[in-house]
């Protein structure tokens, strides 16, 4: 098994990024307006207690009565209860912001998912669509359920907090600060190494899970070979990356904490310290009089010790918000894949399908993709039935790809009707030309909304008809008929089972349903056992009836029985003409012919 690499589908840059999160905060701006309201009210309501209580102790340093203070803890009670209140709706608020702004963009990342071209997906993998769909998109939305209205709660806390002691006295509030300053470097120092370790450290865990599993799934090779040493040293190599990568982590959360531990106390010793000396300077021990008062020294204290509280919420979550940020980005980045055309696009003047000098190349990541399509001209007539034959990787489903408009080409035009098939929106496209594949995918909803993808405005009856036309009698048989659902049980009746050659007929009823005037086969009945091939082609025969048929051909009868017949080796084109004319001349086709027809295996 060779490794391709992916072409990654891309991801937001930070100012795109930026402008994505105001546009959602834009949409429920009302919400998250009333949430950073009610979190102000929580923060100020919790302010007053300290500031009230450094005003008890100049009241009583000034000989005030009990009557004073105990209206004073009185005041306080009742702002220790607004604030719970207050901050229990601020939270109430903000979930109910996070909750349906993650739900906005899971919806906006399934409309886009499914705007993508299937050429796109394909290219980058399904895994990193699933891995935007599920991981990506759960992070984003922890960060905003939980990280996103915890910090900035928090932040609204150490701001008014902060503000607090500068109103007390700004001297204080200098000191204060400078104390602070510690924590500030601490995390600086921090946030410069943590993501390249969280990397690397995570990186090296999926390196191990990887050698880890490989060896297990392969022990019996391993065990063959007596690859038994060098495996135990490759995962003890893969186990001592991981641990020096935890270990890296590790030192750096031991350096980080205490610093912080210590570096909240000391404003406060700070604030004391230099309270201290105001006080002495000016208070000359008496009530108070002095720089500043001892009541405003243990409010500030009482406040610097209560940023802590924010400040740690704050740490705890930064490298969460740092994680989901970048998954946002390549939530976001979605967005700037290229998607399918939208309706209103030119129409086709008419049936014809023209393929001037096409040339094509897979996108594997490669710096100079290989041309699998070298050149190619050819023109379709209606009506017309083409047989595409040739060697195994000479081009001929990728040639079907670009006809059905799956793909565009790399250089050259596919066309119908003088409009590059490519450019059509889905709606036009299935009107043109349609892809029958052994590719039939059968979604868990009623037979009629399997049915109604390829004709959205069918009726019952057009959809009867279409699964008459391709022999589906089966339907009439179900508990619930077209209002069934696969793989469900109707109402106690035994599960309705839909095989490989029932999801056949129902992709040929979508073909019949969507009425293009041009099928392209590929294998299309090449995986169903004889039997069933059998009443396959019978339902396709009646599908093709009235259509211009390109069928790639596997099997040279198919051949034979066309009108012409395309001739492919090595992305090029070599040869185009009716059976009887190409085996007279001599050619690459006829030896094919001969060949075929001279092997009774193959004929069968
Ligand atoms: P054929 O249908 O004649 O067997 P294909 O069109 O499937 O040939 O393939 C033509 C060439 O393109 C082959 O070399 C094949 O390996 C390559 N190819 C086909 N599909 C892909 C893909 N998804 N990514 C990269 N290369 C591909």
């Amino acid at each position: 098994m060779t490794a391709v690499k992916k072409a990654h589908l891309p991801v937001a840059e930070p100012p795109q990024v930026r402008r994505a999160a105001t546009r959602l905060i834009r949409r429920d701006g009302r919400a998250f307006a009333a949430a950073i309201a009610l979190n102000a009210l929580a923060a100020a309501a919790g302010l007053v207690g300290p500031w009230l209580l450094g005003s008890v102790i100049n009241t009583v340093r000034a000989g005030g009565g009990v009557a004073t203070v105990d209206r004073y803890a009185l005041v306080i009670l009742l702002c220790s209860v607004a604030q719970l209140v207050l901050a229990r709706y601020a939270r109430l608020v903000g979930h109910r912001f996070g909750e349906r702004t993650s739900a906005r963009i899971r919806e906006q990342l399934v409309d886009r998912a499914l705007a993508l071209p299937a050429s796109v997906v394909e290219r980058a993998g399904t895994g990193d669509l699933a891995a935007r769909g599920t991981t990506d998109v759960a992070a984003v939305s922890t960060a905003l359920r939980d990280a996103g209205p915890d910090v900035f709660i928090a932040a609204v806390q150490a701001l008014f907090i902060l503000g607090a002691v500068f109103v007390l006295d700004p001297l204080l509030g200098g000191c204060g600060v400078l104390g602070l300053l510690g924590i500030w470097f601490a995390t600086r120092w921090y946030l410069r190494r943590a993501p390249a370790a969280y990397l690397a450290e995570g990186e090296a865990n999926s390196m191990m899970a990887e050698v880890l599993s490989a060896t297990a799934s392969g022990a019996r090779t391993v065990e063959a070979f007596g690859l038994q040493r060098r495996r135990i040293e490759v995962c003890q190599e893969a186990v001592e990356r991981a641990r020096r990568t935890r270990l890296r982590t590790l030192s750096l959360r031991s350096v980080l904490f205490p610093s912080v531990e210590v570096s909240y106390e000391i404003p406060v010793v700070a604030v004391l310290l230099a309270g201290g000396l105001l006080l002495g300077d000016g208070a000359g021990g008496g009530g108070g009089a002095g720089v500043v008062s001892l009541g405003a020294v243990v409010s500030c204290a009482l406040y610097l010790r209560q940023l802590s509280q924010p400040l740690d919420t704050i740490l705890l979550w930064v490298e969460q918000l740092q994680s989901s940020s970048a998954s946002f980005a390549r939530v976001e980045g979605l967005a700037l894949a290229p998607s399918t055309p939208v309706c209103g696009g030119p129409t086709p003047s008419d049936d014809r399908i023209a393929v001037e000098d096409v040339w094509y190349a897979y996108d594997s990541g490669r710096a100079e993709p290989r041309d699998v399509l070298r050149g190619v001209d050819l023109t379709v007539r209606p009506g017309e039935r083409l047989a595409v034959v040739g060697p195994s990787g000479a081009g001929k489903s990728t040639l079907g790809r670009l006809l059905a408009g799956v793909d565009r080409p790399r250089a050259g035009s596919v066309t119908v009707g003088g409009v590059p098939i490519a450019d059509l929106d889905p709606g036009q496209l299935r009107r043109q030309v349609v892809l029958v594949t052994q590719e039939h995918h059968v979604f868990t909803d009623t037979i009629r909304d399997n049915l109604l993808i390829a004709a959205p405005s069918a009726t019952d009856e057009e959809i009867c008809a279409a699964l008459d036309a391709v022999g589906a009698d089966w339907i009439d048989e179900l508990p619930d008929g077209l209002d069934t659902v696969p793989g469900a049980t109707a109402t106690g009746a035994a599960e309705v089972r839909i095989d490989g050659a029932r999801a056949q007929q129902l992709a040929l009823a979508r073909v019949v349903l969507a009425d293009p005037h041009t099928l392209v086969l590929d294998e299309a009945t090449a995986l169903l056992d004889p039997a069933t091939a059998r009443h396959a082609e019978r339902a396709l025969a009646a599908v093709l009836e009235g259509r211009t048929v390109i069928a790639i051909a596997h099997r040279l009868d198919t051949a034979r029985d066309a009108d012409r017949v395309a001739v492919m080796d090595d992305g090029r084109l070599t040869e185009l003409g009716t059976h009887d004319a190409l085996v007279a001349a001599g050619g690459p086709y006829a030896e094919l012919w001969r060949s075929w027809h001279g092997d009774p295996q193959t004929r069968r």
